[in-house]
């Protein structure tokens, strides 16, 4: 198996929305060198229009943009797409408020100027990211069962009891987080750095605001959670002990999983 893939290599594609021409080219330049399967939108109406158009292997967005900008085309991805990994491109720190506060959903992000180097290193390291996830569960999905709570973590879908959760991509990324490190306590500044991924130092508030979120959508009573606890003076921990099971990925989805007790 290892060795067909290696044969076989696909090209990652890449959707670039950006209208500045001199950017979006020397972008294209660079992805392309770097041995993805790069295409280019204009202007919003173009970059709605092609990020719909197939499943990408990444969507690079501009905030700033004629037509639906950025924050509207990562929203409607978010809304309508199977998940697909987005980075934007901001221009100001208000912009990166927008990204970083309103949550749309965007996987990581550079402000500009930012140098092509980094951001063809920002592209690799999400691949990465995605490419362990892979790695780890080879054989399909590996569901996590906390209480009536299951996380997919190859689909990135989550369900409670009977509803699917509609999580962000980093809410989700958080709530796996703290699954996979049950018990461990976190600081927000440990949780930026695992989940955002770097260069997010002041944000640290970005983090509650997160967590609250997240826990309004996964716990039984928000106002006394159970799952994501407050650890005071130091941080967030996660307080119970997630069941691992692989179920063979199925056109039903969740529907052939028989939910598992909690394990204690
Ligand atoms: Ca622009």
């Amino acid at each position: 198996m290892a060795e067909e893939k290696e044969t076989a290599v696909e090209k990652r594609s890449i959707l670039i929305v950006e209208d500045e021409r001199d950017i979006a080219s020397l972008l294209e330049l660079h992805l392309n060198d770097a041995n993805f399967d790069v295409s280019l939108a204009a202007d919003g109406h173009a970059g709605m229009r092609l990020a719909f158009s197939r499943q990408w292997d990444l969507v690079i967005l501009d905030i700033r943009l004629p037509g639906p900008d950025g924050l509207t085309i990562c929203r409607a991805l978010r809304r309508e797409m199977a998940y697909v990994p987005i980075l934007m491109l901001t221009s100001k720190s208000s912009e990166l408020d927008r990204v970083l506060g309103l949550e749309l959903g965007a996987d990581d992000y550079v402000t500009k100027p930012f140098s092509v180097t980094e951001l063809v290193a920002r592209v690799k390291a999400i691949f990465r990211r995605i490419e362990s996830v892979e790695k780890r569960f080879p054989g399909g999905a590996e569901l996590l069962h906390i209480n009536d709570l299951i996380i997919d973590t190859s689909g990135r879908e989550v369900r409670k009891g009977d509803d699917d959760l509609s999580l962000t991509a980093r809410e989700f990324d958080l709530l796996l987080h703290f699954a996979r490190h049950p018990g461990q306590v976190f600081s927000r500044a440990q949780l930026l750095d695992s989940v955002w991924g770097y260069g997010h130092e002041g944000y640290e508030h970005t983090v509650n605001s997160h967590i609250n979120r997240l826990r309004a959508k996964i716990e039984n009573d928000p106002a006394h959670p159970q799952l994501i606890v407050t650890s005071w003076g130091i941080g967030y921990k996660f307080d119970a002990t997630p069941t691992p099971s692989t179920a063979s990925p199925s056109r039903d989805g969740f529907s052939n999983v028989t939910p598992m007790r909690r394990h204690l």
